[in-house]
Parts: C-alpha cells; structure tokens; sequence
C-alpha cells in the first residue's frame, strides 16, 4: 500500500475517542437557546419593540428607525450575555452557500478606550462590497455596492460565536442577486393568491403561508482518506473509483443500525441544531452505504430554507470535530445512490388548516381540491421551469439514472385520488349540472377517506409525489439552496390560483353560475388539460420514457439545456407578473447558472487530466516496471518452453496497461484541447453546451480505463484510497 495510503489508515484507526455525550439533557431544556426568538425577545425587549417586531413579522410593517435602535440595542445585549462579540449579516448569494462577514461590536472611542455599539443601522442594512459574488452582469464594474437588508420573519442566531442575521442581498440598483429575495416575494403572492381563493370556501382565512420540510441526505467519509482524494476536496466527488465488491446490492444499509461513531457525529449535531432551533428530529442509514439522512418537522417555506442552509454548514463543521467529512454532492459516488433534498411542500392557513389536507366533509374536500387541482396544473403548465429550477451539473448525475427521479416532470397522486378526479372528470359535462349529477359529485369529493394520509401509495420513483396532505418535490438536489426550487414552486402555484380565481369569477359574474358549480367547472377543466402530467407507474422504467415522448413530455437529462426554460416568454412572463424577479434578474440567473455548471465541469476536467498525470499513470507505469524486470528475470532463468508457458500471462498484464495508459493518455490531451475549444467560445450559454457536450464527453471513457487500472494495478501501489474503503466507516 503507498505510504500516504497507510498513514491514512492509521489516522483512522487511531482516531481520537469519540466526544463524550454531554447532551444527556432534555432537548426542550435548550432548544432554540441560540436563537432571538420569542423568548429572548420578550426578555430583552420593551413591550413597544416587542409590538412593532411582531407587527413586522407578521404583517411587513417597517419598523422605525428609533425602534431598530431599540432592537439592535437589545440584540447586542442578547448576544454578549450569551459571549458574543461579533456580528454579521447572514445572507445567500448565488454560489449556492450562504456568506457573512463579521464585525466587531466595539468602538473605539477618546481616550484610548473602546465601547460595545450596535445600531438601528447596522442591523437593517449594510453595504458590502458585492463584486465578488455572481450578479450575471448586473452590476458593471463602476457599481461594485449591494445591500444587505434585515429579514425580521427569520430570527436572528448565534453561529460560530457570531450574531447572525439573516439578510436579503439585492444590487445597489435593487436588482435581486440572492436566493431569499424572490423566495420571500413568491411567498407573498402565493400568500395573496391562496387567501384569495380560500374565500370561497372560509371567509376566516386572511393568510396562507407555505410549508416545507426538507429530508437531507448525505454521505459521511473519513477525514483522512477524503484528504488524500484531490477529486473529493475539490469536486466534492470521486472522479474515478472501481465499485466495490460488495455495494448496495445486499439492501442492508437502508435503515439499518447506525455505526456507533456516525451516531455520536449526529448527536452532536442535531444538538448544534437545536440550539439554533432548527428541528431536525429524524435521523436514519440511507440506501447506500455510508449514506444516512436527516429530516426536521416542517416549518414556514422561508424560514425553512435559512434552517436547511444553516444545517449544512452545521454538518460540515461539526463532522470535522468527529474526523469525518460530510459529502454533501448529489452523486459523490459511481455505481451506488445518489443524494436529493426532497422538498414536503404544502399550504397553511392562519385558521390552523392545512389546504392539502384532505377534509371530512364535502365542503371542506371541495377546497382541498381545489388546492390539489390546482397545484396538478401549476406543474403540468410549468413543468420545465420546474425541471430547471433543480438543474446543475451535480444533479445530472442523479436525474435519469436508475435510482433517482427521472428527469421527465410527473406528478403522482395515488390510486385514490387518481380515482377521484376521474370520476369528477367523467360526472361534470359542459353546461349546467343536474341535481343527480351534484349529488353524485358531492358524494365523491365527500368519499375521500380521512385515512389516506396513511395509505397513500410511497412510489418513490416520481419527481413529484403526493403524500396524503403535502406535496414532495423529489428532484431537488442534495447540495442546492432548496430557495430556488420552492421560488418556482410557489409562483407557478400562485399564478394559476389568480387564473384560477379569474374564470370561476367569470363564469359567476358573466354567466351566473352558482359558485359551487363554477369552481367544479373549472376544475374539471383543469383535470382534463394536465392529465399529461399524471403518472402513477414505475418513473425509472424505459416504458415511462418512451410513454412520456408519446404524451409530449420533455426528458431534458442535461443541465444547459434545461436552463433555457428559466428565460422562456412563459417564465417571464410568471415572474413579471407575479413582481418576483424581471427579465434582467431572471436572465442574470439564467446567465450565473450556466456559469456555474461550466466552472464545475472545467474544475472537473482538471482535476481529472492532474490526477491522471500525477497519479493513476505513474502508478500504472511502476507496477508494469515490475512485471516487465519479473519478465526478464523468468528469460534468464527458464528454458524456452517454460518462458513462452510462464510469462504469457504477465505480458498479457503489461500490454493491458500499456493499452489502458495510453488510451488515457490521449484521451486526456483530447479533452483538455476541448477545453481549450470551449473556452474561447463566446457567450456563456455556447461554452456550456460545449462542456456539456465534448469536454464531458471524455470524462466516462477516461474513468473506464482508470478503473480497470484500479483493478489489474498492485495494491499496495495504488496511489487512491478505494470505494471499498471509503464507503465503509470504521
Ligand atoms: P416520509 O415522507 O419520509 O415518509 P413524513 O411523511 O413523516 O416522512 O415526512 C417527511 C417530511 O415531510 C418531514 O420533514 C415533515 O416535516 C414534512 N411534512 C409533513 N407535513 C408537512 C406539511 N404539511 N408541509 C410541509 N412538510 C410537511
Ligand atoms: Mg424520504
């Protein structure tokens, strides 16, 4: 084994006893201690600040300026009795992480001393210097400020020993150049849009808000042999690696006992976790090896996503303390499961009521169907900006191979409720609905079983799933910033609720439809024109695909194509309207994407063309060093016949390498050429394709003779620690 290899085991083995479990306390003891949440507030707040916070948060009122001294004041006071002495804004730019930078509370002041200050200001914006973030050509290089604004919805925490506060991050010019900002904006016109509908049914409901609970999934590895794989630091994947013997095949990974020291890393850092009030509650092995997942109770879709963004870092950081490093890459491994961040999606009502939920009278379900319907339809319309929403170059590995949702959006429903709204399709004809026809249309709605929730189908293989009182957007990546897709999500939904709203007012106003009848009308509508979109089939199937072409489904498997959705006339048209992000936005998104998933296949392509030079070739070559001395010495010492009998099999040995190198090496000259070729194409959208196309091109053939190196090459002399080492956590 190579000497970087053996001393990597060793750190594994002589790894430091695991943290003692100091978290023997109730969680309700400490949750949400590090947070400024109710609690704190009411502790450090006079009753008039309370008042207008509360105001802010609930309804968006502005808060004085006198006021936001008063909070920052009591923020800051907050936060030193908890030792901290630094604070920043917390925000999402469009790499995907979240950024902050940290100031101190202390001033100098006359006299050589120094004073602790937190203004008004200072907590309700800032102006950082963006021009190092990706803005897609928004902001030229004469305008180099953004500004970060305080989000009083989302509570201020303590991270790291910082007070952070979770800020939007918009250009100088007010251009949006952050995942929060369209979130918190698609959130208000579902809010609008939803509470509009729901008069219908409940003139109580004066606010919807959305609901999301993510499930995390990732990968742990150890410390020690994530840092002698180059492809894993920089990539976050393993660029090469043959499959180990034994893989996922005996399934008995998937909620299986979690080893000892992996459950001691999640102890501690749903702790962490907890102290932030982030709710994470579930905890299991996931289907590959060294895969497990997380998943909080659900919270407001804003809100959630600050969690969500919060974890990872979280995870990261708490995983080194434990000598392991968390893979958060939707496909870090060949050969076994990748990882997704399904997104449990619903609508919540001030009045307590989840709208997809399905009720227990004929009333209550007319509504819930309408929300369902409605919802069905949203993705029917949009289904490839929906698709988009989840693209990257990491989720390509995942999207369309035989183990994740495919890249062809479909919604499932259920046998039951598959049922239901065939029945509503087939009862309600054109023009107005005799007594019998109501009655029979009432009784299906009011036939939907309470219990579905518990017996709805689990078909895991659909993008899109209903599950008894949520939606769950399967699609989405591990690694993303979950904003984005619920900012689709929640736009799509809300521009066909106000379409929605519009014809049945029609039909009443214009046609004198009574209102029940209106909205089944126009439901039924809805039913027949997204049927397309209903699958309830195996989505991983070969039949899907070729059923999916038939129904004019697109299967757009590739991220740079599927981008060209988020700047169709449809899409802007959804995110002019609805005030959620304009044209010049949504292409500089557009734009940054494309970006982002040319830099990822480059760095790559690199990575790969170094570690193939430096690492696999040399290692191949020494190996074949020695089979071509053992041949020689068998010449000197065998007769002839001997010779010819004994050393066929090793010269069959030092071909196969020299076969294998060479096709590698030229192989890697071809793609960096390729690379060469992209670069200096023109706009952002012909160098994406160009990597997509011909640099990644090389990336599986080249991978295919390293594995087979992997497998012929000594392995003392290989110079990669192996899947078969990496997936099984000691
Ligand atoms: P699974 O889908 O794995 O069987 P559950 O149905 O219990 O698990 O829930 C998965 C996730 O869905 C959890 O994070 C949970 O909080 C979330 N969830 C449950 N109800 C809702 C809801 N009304 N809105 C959003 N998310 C929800
Ligand atoms: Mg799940």
């Amino acid at each position: 084994m190579s000497t970087r290899r053996i001393l990597a085991m060793q750190q594994v083995v002589n790894r430091e006893p695991l943290e003692n479990q100091r978290k023997s306390d109730k969680v309700s003891n400490y949750y949400g201690s590090d947070v400024f949440g109710q609690d704190a507030m009411r502790e450090f707040l006079s009753e008039e600040a309370y008042e207008s916070l509360q105001n802010s948060i609930s309804h968006g009122t502005t808060i004085e300026r006198k006021m936001a001294d008063q909070i920052a004041a009591c923020m800051k006071a907050w936060a030193q009795s908890k030792g901290v002495t630094h604070y920043t804004h917390w925000f999402q730019p469009l790499t995907g992480t979240t950024a902050e930078k940290h100031d101190g509370f202390f001033e100098p002041i006359e006299g050589g001393r120094a004073i602790e200050r937190f203004s008004g200001n200072q907590l309700i914006q800032q102006e950082p210097d963006a021009s190092s973030f990706p803005s897609g050509g928004i902001r030229n290089t004469f305008e180099a400020r953004g500004y970060t604004a305080w989000d009083p919805t989302s509570p201020a925490f303590i991270w790291g020993g910082t007070l952070c506060i979770p800020t939007i991050f918009v250009s100088y010019t007010g251009e949006a150049l952050d995942y929060k900002t369209p979130l918190l904006k698609s959130l208000h016109a579902l809010d609008k849009a939803a509470t509009d509908v729901c008069q219908y049914f409940d003139k109580n409901v004066t606010k919807v808000i959305a609901t999301l609970g993510w499930e995390q999934e990732y990968f742990l590895i150890d410390s020690a042999l994530y840092n002698i794989r180059y492809d894993l630091q920089q990539t976050g994947r393993t660029l090469f690696g043959h499959a180990s013997a034994k893989g996922q095949q005996l399934e008995d990974h998937y909620w299986g006992s979690i080893p000892e020291r992996v459950v001691a890393f999640m102890r501690d850092f749903e702790y962490e976790c907890h102290l932030l009030g982030i709710p994470v509650r579930t905890r299991h092995n996931e289907v590959a090896p060294a895969q497990f997942e997380c998943a909080p109770v659900y919270e407001e879709a804003n809100l959630a996503v600050d969690h969500n963004q919060l974890l990872m870092d979280v995870m990261e950081k708490v995983a080194i303390r434990h000598k392991m490093r968390v893979l958060l890459h939707e496909k870090p491994f060949a050969g076994v499961n990748g990882s997704g961040k399904h997104n449990n999606w619903s609508l919540g009502t001030n009045t307590g009521k989840n709208l997809l939920s399905p009720g227990k009278t004929p009333k209550t379900n007319m509504q819930f169907l309408t929300f369902f319907v409605n919802t069905v339809k949203a993705v029917y319309e949009h289904a490839d900006l929906l698709r988009a929403s989840i693209a990257s170059a990491n989720n390509d590995h995942r999207l369309g191979a035989n183990e994740a949702p495919p890249a062809i959006m479909s919604v499932f429903l259920g046998g039951q409720l598959s049922n239901v709204l065939d029945e509503l399709e087939k009862a309600v004809h054109s023009g107005k609905m005799s007594p019998e026809e109501k009655t029979a249309l009432k009784m299906s709605i009011g036939r939907i079983p309470d219990i579905l929730m518990d017996n709805t189908d689990r078909n895991r293989t659909s993008p899109f799933a209903f599950t008894g009182n949520k939606f769950e957007f399967r699609a989405v990546g591990s690694s993303a910033n979950c904003g984005w897709p619920m900012t689709v999500l929640n736009a799509i939904v809300a521009e066909q609720l106000i379409e929605f709203k519009k014809e049945v007012d029609g039909l009443m106003e214009k046609n004198g439809v009574e209102k029940d009848e209106a909205i089944f009308q126009v439901l039924k509508k809805y039913i027949t024109q997204s049927k397309k979109i209903r699958f309830e089939g195996n989505g991983y199937g070969d039949e899907w695909k070729a059923e999916a072409k038939k129904r004019g489904l697109s299967n757009i498997p590739t991220t740079p194509p599927a981008l060209d959705a988020m700047i169709d006339k449809k899409s802007l048209h959804l995110f002019e309207s609805l005030g959620i992000l304009n044209h010049r936005e949504l292409e500089a998104r557009y734009e940054i994407s494309l970006e982002t998933y040319t830099k990822k296949i480059q760095i790559e392509s690199r990575i790969i063309a170094e570690m193939v030079n430096n690492q696999i070739i040399p290692a191949a070559l020494n190996y074949q060093k020695g089979l071509i001395e053992s041949v020689k010495g068998m010449k000197d010492i065998m007769s002839a016949s001997e010779f010819k009998k004994y050393s066929e099999s090793q010269m069959d040995l030092i071909k196969e390498i020299s076969d294998r190198v060479s096709l590698i090496k030229n192989e890697a000259v071809l793609m960096t050429e390729e690379r060469k070729n992209a670069n200096n194409l023109d706009s952002a959208k012909k160098q994406a394709n160009a990597y997509n196309e011909k640099v990644k091109a090389y990336f599986d053939s080249i991978r295919y003779n390293v594995d087979k190196l992997e497998a012929i090459v000594d392995d003392a002399q290989w110079p990669l620690p192996k899947y078969r080492e990496m997936l099984y956590l000691r």
